[in-house]
């Protein structure tokens, strides 16, 4: 039997060279393609020797053409922190819309499965806690992080109305802040952040008051999730994280704890529209993939940490 095809967009961020790794392993071809927008060779230049891996440089937003078949489409294009969609909200909003078009076209022509990646900053800031698939959401959509969650939603929307009016083949993740070596140390992200100040011996930015919270999961963890998730038959959104909750604050004192750093933490303005909590309810993940979390936060810290330290010291 000849080996399974796919398609991985954002194949050169974080998450996505993480998927390619994982589908390479399994035994399928795999294709990268990404802008390097914010993400970089570097991530994947370990697989180019590979003989079942391919990269195409393309901007997923203007047209995607990739000859041969497919099998399977992996959407993880888009940037994903708040500095950089803050940075860039055109890009956002398109690749989230025209681009994530583009792909469900392809899929269609291809006869493929797609797998989108949607995001917990669908449920905005949220009313109801922890957040169930169920919830709609309380998303600003003219403010800051409108471009991001806005995208994501429409995302989804396309997503559903391809899956029943072509009777695509479509799986919605709603991943939740997850963490691991490949992070750019300077995406913003609160714990690159903290890492990098902790591993110089700066103080730490806590944004508000730091009793804001958050569930941290670890990527290994939340590439099972994806990947039993688009062998699944299952078409609605599932949430994929760790509902191990923490404050902002606690997280910047575990973080100086595990560095053994003098670095304090001192105190920001908070950032609008910035999220109170965030945690996931993982029931369906739970009964409709057999999938739990394995990698506690302190199991999970320690090879993000070590990653981190090679990349300070350059
Ligand atoms: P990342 O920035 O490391 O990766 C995104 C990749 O997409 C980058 O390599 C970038 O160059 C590429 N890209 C952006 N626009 C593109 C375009 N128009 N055409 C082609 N490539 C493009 O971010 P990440 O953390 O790996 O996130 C990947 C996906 O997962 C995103 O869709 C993000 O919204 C979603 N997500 C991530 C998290 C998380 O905690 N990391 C949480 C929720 C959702
Ligand atoms: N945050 C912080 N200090 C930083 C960066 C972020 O306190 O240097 C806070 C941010 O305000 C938010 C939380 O940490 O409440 C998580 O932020 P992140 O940018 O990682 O992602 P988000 O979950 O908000 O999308």
């Amino acid at each position: 039997m000849s080996k399974k095809r796919v398609l991985i967009t954002g194949g050169a961020g974080f998450l996505g060279s993480h998927l390619c790794d994982r589908f390479l392993k399994e035994g399928y071809r795999v294709i990268a393609m990404d802008n390097l927008l914010t993400g970089s060779l570097n991530n994947i230049e370990h697989l180019f020797k590979e003989k079942d891996f391919e990269f195409y440089h393309n901007d997923v937003s203007k047209f995607v053409h990739v000859p041969g078949e497919l099998d399977y489409i992996l959407h993880f294009a888009s940037p994903a922190s708040p500095i950089e969609y803050l940075k860039m909200p055109i890009q956002t909003l398109k690749v989230g819309s025209l681009g994530t078009h583009n792909l469900l076209g392809l899929a269609k022509a291809k006869n493929a499965r797609i797998l989108i990646a949607s995001t917990s900053e669908v449920y905005g800031d949220p009313l109801v806690h922890p957040q169930t698939e169920d919830y709609w959401g309380n998303v600003n959509p003219i403010g800051p992080r409108g471009v991001y969650d806005e995208a994501k939603r429409f995302q989804e929307a396309i997503t559903m109305a391809y899956h029943t009016f072509h009777g695509l083949e479509t799986r919605i993740v709603r991943i939740f802040n997850t963490y691991g070596p490949r992070m750019r140390l300077d995406d913003g992200r609160v714990l690159p952040a903290f890492i990098g100040q902790a591993l110089r011996g700066e103080n730490l930015t806590a944004f508000g008051d730091g009793s804001q919270t958050r569930s941290f999961c670890y990527v290994d963890d939340l590439v099972e999730g994806i990947y039993r998730l688009l062998l699944s038959d299952y078409a609605y959104p599932v949430n994929i994280g760790n509902p191990d909750e923490i404050t902002i604050k606690e997280f910047g004192e575990e973080i100086i704890r595990l560095t053994d750093t003098k670095s304090k933490i001192i105190y920001k303005p908070l950032p609008e529209d910035d999220p109170k909590q965030r945690k996931p309810d993982i029931t369906k993940a739970q009964e409709i993939l057999g999938w739990n979390p394995t990698f506690s936060r302190s199991e999970g810290l320690k090879p993000t940490l070590e990653y981190f330290k090679k990349v300070v010291q350059g």
